[in-house]
């Protein structure tokens, strides 16, 4: 869906990529964690085409060239940290139709898209405020509303979820589950290795370049590799580590009541 190759980039002076390869398969939920700086964000600004790259990146098949910036724009999705940066109208419906207006759908069609994603997202209700008066999880939705109201093919957060509190980050996590079980891509971009448990493939990367990828079983078990770029093991991942050791369980349970559930038998 997403393929980089031999992706190359600098601001000025600094260099941030050097040859990078990496791709993002069709279906599945990729996640890039890397510490602060290691380029995640840049990486993302050259997906949404901000920035001119040396290299070969096809998205859907399309090279990302400024030529196909609009058709690329109509495949992919983006919802960023702050959401307040990315509001631009003083009501949420109003700020969900920019999108569309600029892709030049009909008045009708807007209105019914809207209002199917702000129902399937539960912020039908609040269509009528203005963004910038919500809660922070009501701000991610109506994001990551704006970000999905085209149908995109690809879904990209860049630490999306890092400003919720644990209780609405669970209840997202399990919307972009379901929006994945239903064939959207998503590359999910964090510096939180929690974040991590929903992929099926894991890019870490430090200092713009990839140090470690693979499926996510495979990933976690290289602790050594992690703790020396200061990430702990997810905790279901630590706790079931554990529990393995003394035989208690014999495989890494992901999830807190299927893992009460076996221990409990
Ligand atoms: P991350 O999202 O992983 O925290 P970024 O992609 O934001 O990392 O930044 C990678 C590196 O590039 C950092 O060292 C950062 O200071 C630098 N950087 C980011 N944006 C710019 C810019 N516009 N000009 C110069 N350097 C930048
Ligand atoms: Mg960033």
């Amino acid at each position: 869906m997403i393929t980089i190759k031999n992706l190359s980039f600098s601001y000025r002076q600094k260099e941030i990529f050097n040859n990078l390869d990496l791709t993002v398969p069709d279906g599945k939920i990729t996640s890039i964690i890397g510490p602060n700086g290691s380029g995640k964000s840049t990486l993302v600004k050259i997906l949404v085409g901000l920035y001119k790259y040396n290299g070969e990146i096809k998205i859907n098949e399309i090279p990302l060239l400024k030529d196909n910036r609009k058709e690329i724009r109509k495949i992919i999705g983006v919802v960023f940290t702050n959401p307040e940066n990315q509001f631009v109208a003083e009501t949420v419906m109003d700020d969900i139709a920019f999108t569309l207006e600029n892709m030049n759908f009909k008045k009708d069609i807007i209105r019914k898209k809207i209002e199917e994603i702000s129902k399937y997202l539960g912020i039908y209700d609040i269509l009528e405020c203005n963004p910038h008066d919500l809660n922070s999880n009501q701000k991610q939705l109506v994001s990551l509303a704006s970000a999905l109201v085209h149908d995109p093919k690809i879904l990209i957060l860049d630490e999306a979820l890092t400003m919720l509190d644990p209780y609405d980050k669970e209840k997202i996590l399990k919307i972009l589950k379901e929006l994945n079980s239903k064939g959207l891509t998503i590359l999910n971009i964090t510096n939180d290795i929690e974040d991590t448990l929903i992929s099926d493939e894991i890019y870490v990367l430090n200092e713009g370049k990839i140090v470690l990828n693979g499926a996510k079983e495979e990933v976690y078990k290289e602790e050594d590799k992690l703790h020396k770029l200061g990430f702990e093991l997810p905790f279901m991942v630590e706790l079931s580590n554990r529990l393995m050791f003394y035989d208690l369980i014999d495989h890494v349970i992901y999830d807190m009541e299927e893992m009460v559930d076996i221990l409990w038998k």
